[in-house]
C-alpha cells in the first residue's frame, strides 16, 4: 500500500523544501513535486505542517523489567510516539539489569512484544567476559555509570555502577575490541561524596543542597571524570559517548581530545536546557531532577548544540512516582534521581528555536539524523528514499499548553506542567503505520521492530 503526504514542507538535505513523500510500505520511496505522487495512494494532509525524520532517542529508562510501576515499555513507546521519537533505545538500569547477554535477549524479547516504536538496548559494560557476546546481539552501545551512590540502590543500582579507573580501563579495552561505542555517564564519584557530606552535617538534605552539590566547583564532578574518560579513550581505542554534557570545560575538552583523533560524540538533555536553574529546583525540588546548571554553562551548551560540538539531544527519560518525588522536599538524596521528558522535548526545542536558540537544520542533526549515523541505524534519521518512512509532522506555530492530564506515559505528570510552547507534533509514523495521529496514540503494542547497528562499520 502507498501513501502520500502531500501539502506541507519536508525537511531534506539540510533544508525545508515544498515537496510531497510517497511513502511505499515501510519505506520512503521517493519526494516528488506536490501533486504529482501516485493518485490512488493513502491521503496524509500535512497542510501547514513539516516533515522531519523521526527522532532517534537513544537514552531512554524505559523501567521495564523491574520497575514497571513507573513505567513500562508500552507506555514508554507511547511517550515516544506522541513526542516524535520513532526510535528508543533503553537504559539497563532495570531489575534485572541489563549485564549478561542472557539479560539483554531477554529485555528484547519484552521490546518485541510490546513496543510501539523501533528500538534498540544499551546494556550496561559491567561484566568484561560478557561484552564480545551482547556485541553480535546488534547493540548500538553500552552503558556505564560512573556513579556509585551513598546510600541509596536506584537508579544506579551499585551492580552496575564503575568507578575505579583500572575496572574503567578494562571495560574499555573490552567495548574497543567490539567496535561499538561506550557511553558513560561521567561522576567523580570521590568528589561527590565530600561535597554531599558537608552539607549533610550542616543538617542539609534539600534539593537545591543536592542542586549546589552536583554543580560544585563549577562542574568539577562532571570534568574530572570527562578529562579522565577522554584519557582513557585515548589509550584504548574505545569509541566514547558522553551523556549529561553540561559544562564549559566538557565542551573544550571535546574539541580537543578530538584534534587528537580521540573518537568520543556527546549528547545533552532537556532538563540542563529548560529545568537547570535554581528557582526551577527552588519551585519543584527532586521533580526536576534536580542537578542545577548555571547559566553562563547553559550557553555554553547551547553554543555547543549550534556548532555540533555536542552531537545530539537525548531525552534521559527518567520516570519515577509522585511519591518517589515527594520524599525528596525532606531528603533530596533519598528521592529518585531523573525526570520524564521524552514527550516534550521536541515541542520545547522547537518553542527554543522561535527563541533564537537553534535552526531548524540543527534540531533535526541533533534529534535525528546525528543520534541515527552515528549508532549506525544506516535507515533511521534521515527522509532520502529508501530510508524507513519514520516521519514527524510537526506544527511549528502551534502555541499549546503542556499538562499533566495530557502526559502518556505511565507515571501522569510533567515537570513541564503549565509551560506554553510554541511548536507541536501533530503525526508520527514508524515504518509507514501510523503511531500519532489527532491528538491519539494509534501504534499498537508490538509494532515496533529491533533496529540492528552497523555501528561497527
Ligand atoms: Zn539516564
Amino acid at each position: 500500500m502507498k501513501r502520500v503526504i502531500t501539502g506541507g514542507d519536508v525537511f531534506v538535505d539540510g533544508r525545508r523544501r515544498r515537496l510531497d513523500i510517497v511513502v511505499n510500505g515501510e519505506s520512503i520511496e521517493a519526494l516528488v513535486t506536490p501533486g504529482s505522487g501516485p493518485t490512488d495512494a493513502d491521503v496524509i494532509d500535512a497542510t501547514g505542517l513539516v516533515a522531519i525524520p523521526g527522532g532517534v532517542d537513544v537514552h531512554v529508562h524505559t523501567r521495564e523489567p523491574g520497575y514497571t510501576h513507573k513505567e513500562d515499555l508500552i507506555t514508554v513507546s507511547r511517550a515516544a510516539a506522541a513526542g516524535g521519537y520513532t526510535t528508543i533505545f533503553g537504559m539497563p538500569n532495570l531489575d534485572p539489569p541489563t549485564m549478561t547477554a542472557e539479560d539483554l535477549d531477554s529485555v528484547l524479547e519484552m521490546y518485541n512484544e510490546k513496543c510501539i516504536v523501533d528500538y534498540n538496548h544499551n546494556p550496561a559494560a559491567k561484566l568484561v567476559d560478557q561484552i564480545p557476546a551482547m556485541a553480535e546481539r546488534g547493540i548500538a552501545a553500552y552503558k556505564i555509570y560512573m556513579v556509585v551512590d551513598t546510600g541509596r540502590t536506584y537508579p544506579h543500582p551499585a551492580a552496575i555502577g564503575v568507578h575505579d579507573h583500572g575496572e574503567l580501563l578494562r571495560a574499555m579495552e573490552a567495548v574497543a575490541r567490539t567496535g561499538l561505542r561506550l557511553m558513560v555517564h561521567p561522576h567523580d564519584q570521590a568528589i561527590m561524596d565530600v561535597v554531599e557530606q558537608a552539607f549533610w552535617a550542616k543538617g542539609d538534605r534539600s534539593p537545591a543542597a543536592y542542586g549546589k552539590t552536583l554543580a560544585t566547583g563549577d562542574g568539577i564532578i562532571w570534568d574530572t571524570a570527562t578529562a579522565t574518560l577522554l584519557r582513557l579513550a585515548e589509550a584504548t581505542g574505545c569509541k566514547l559517548h558522553i551523556v549529561h554534557a553540561q559544562t564549559i570545560r566538557q565542551i573544550e575538552m571535546f574539541k580537543q581530545a578530538r584534534a587528537r583523533g580521540v573518537d568520543v560524540t556527546a549528547e545533552t538533555n532537556h532538563w540542563a536546557l529548560f529545568l537547570g536553574r535554581m528557582s526551577d529546583i527552588e519551585e519543584q525540588g527532586s521533580y526536576v531532577l534536580s542537578y542545577m546548571v548555571p547559566d553562563h554553562h547553559r550557553e555554553a551548551v547551547w553554543e555547543a548544540m549550534a556548532d555540533g560540538t555536542i552531537n545530539m539531544l537525548s531525552s534521559d527519560h527518567a520516570p519515577h512516582t509522585r511519591e518517589e518525588k515527594e520524599v525528596g522536599w525532606t531528603d533530596a538524596w533519598a528521592a529518585h534521581t531523573g525526570t520524564p521528558g521524552i514527550q516534550e522535548q521536541l515541542p520545547l526545542m522547537i518553542n527554543a528555536m522561535h527563541e533564537g536558540h537553534i535552526t531548524l537544520d540543527r534540531l533535526v542533526d541533533l534529534v535525528s539524523t546525528a543520534p541515527a549515523q552515528v549508532f549506525g541505524l544506516l535507515k533511521k534519521g534521515s527522509l532520502a528514499p529508501g530510508s524507513d518512512a519514520d516521519i514527524a509532522l510537526l506544527d511549528l506555530d502551534k502555541v499549546w499548553t503542556i499538562t499533566n492530564e495530557g502526559v502518556q506515559s505511565k507515571i501522569g505528570w510533567t515537570p513541564y506542567d503549565g509551560r506554553e510552547v510554541k511548536g507541536a507534533v501533530a503525526h508520527t509514523m514508524v515504518r509507514g503505520t501510523d503511531v500519532w495521529a489527532n491528538g491519539a496514540v494509534v501504534g499498537e503494542p508490538g509494532h515496533g521492530r529491533f533496529v540492528r547497528s552497523e555501528g561497527h562499520l
